[in-house]
């Protein structure tokens, strides 16, 4: 049986359009502190949307390490919708960030909204972030991509998945091996009870497609948090990486993504729940 879980990368001839991401070869691993993603330990990158106060994410920072999480994420820039809503705290962010890791010694996984900000970002970060409204952002893909720093690359959500594969591109290109590609949801032709679709047979398609490490963000696909769970569950069990979910100690008065935010004791019961899972495929944390 060929499954995705007893992986062999990419088993057919690269396309030429993504020949660096599509190469033949065994799964890229990337090194983040202590932890590797794309091994046999799945990355539990976990955290809140977006970095609000000190104590809300030593708060957040704190449960989630508690409950497993092995990297720590947070937004300091926001891209935002609507220019209304909240932003981010920007560079205040990204110090408490810093405090955070040194406390929890947790790597730490923050977004980057624009060309300008990625020296500044890759200041603080373990990991950059690229999110869904800038994966064409082909620019500060390849600003970001020369800082040398791992990538998360999240999926536009109106994105095919060879347009993805090429945005992955733009940062190998720039000699960056290091890219996480994370799906997150697309957009959905019924947002009465989802955020987006979640698209868990791309999961499938890039673990044939490409050598590099895929993640899945159940929190934006579901925008509820009820479904973390399962969806979290369905990911691991395409033989996803690793999984990003957003936790927030009050997510009722969270600024951003409330409603699909966990509480540090609902994502406790998500890691417990994936446990068995990972056992049944020779996985763990
Ligand atoms: C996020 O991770 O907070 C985020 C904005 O995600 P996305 O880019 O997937 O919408
Ligand atoms: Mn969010």
């Amino acid at each position: 049986m060929t499954t995705c879980i007893t992986e062999k990368a990419t088993q057919k001839e690269p396309s030429k359009a993504y020949q660096l991401v599509g190469r033949q070869k065994e799964r890229t691993k990337i090194k983040v502190g202590h932890y590797e993603i794309g091994g046999e330990k799945v990355a539990i990158i976990a955290g809140p949307c977006s970095v609000e106060s000190n104590e809300q994410l030593l708060s957040a920072a704190l449960a989630v390490k508690e409950a497993g999480a092995t990297i720590l994420r947070g937004g300091a820039f926001k891209p935002r919708t609507s220019p209304y809503d909240f932003q981010g705290l920007g560079l205040p962010a990204l110090k408490m960030l810093a405090e955070a890791r040194k406390i929890t010694s947790l790597p730490i996984a923050t977004e980057v909204v624009d060309s300008e900000d990625v020296d500044l970002v890759a200041e603080y970060a373990d990991i950059l972030q690229i999110g869904s409204r800038n994966m064409s952002a082909f620019r500060l893909l390849q600003k970001a991509a020369k800082t040398g720093k791992p990538i998360i690359l999240k999926r536009g959500f109106q994105a095919t998945i060879k347009e993805w594969l090429l945005s992955a591109e733009y940062i190998l290109a720039q000699g960056n091996e290091n890219v996480i590609l994370c799906e997150r949801g697309i957009r959905t032709f019924d947002s009465e009870f989802t955020r987006n679709t979640l698209d868990l047979g791309a999961v499938s398609v890039l673990m044939k497609e490409t050598h590099l490490p895929i993640i899945v963000d159940p929190s934006h696909a579901a925008g509820r948090a009820d479904l973390i769970y399962p969806m979290s569950l369905g990911a691991l069990a395409m033989g996803a990486h690793g999984l990003m979910i957003e936790v927030h100690p009050n997510p009722n008065k969270a600024l951003c993504d409330g409603k699909q935010s966990l509480t540090p004791s609902q994502f406790k019961e998500v890691i417990e729940g994936i446990k068995p899972l990972l056992a049944t495929q020779k996985r763990s944390i």
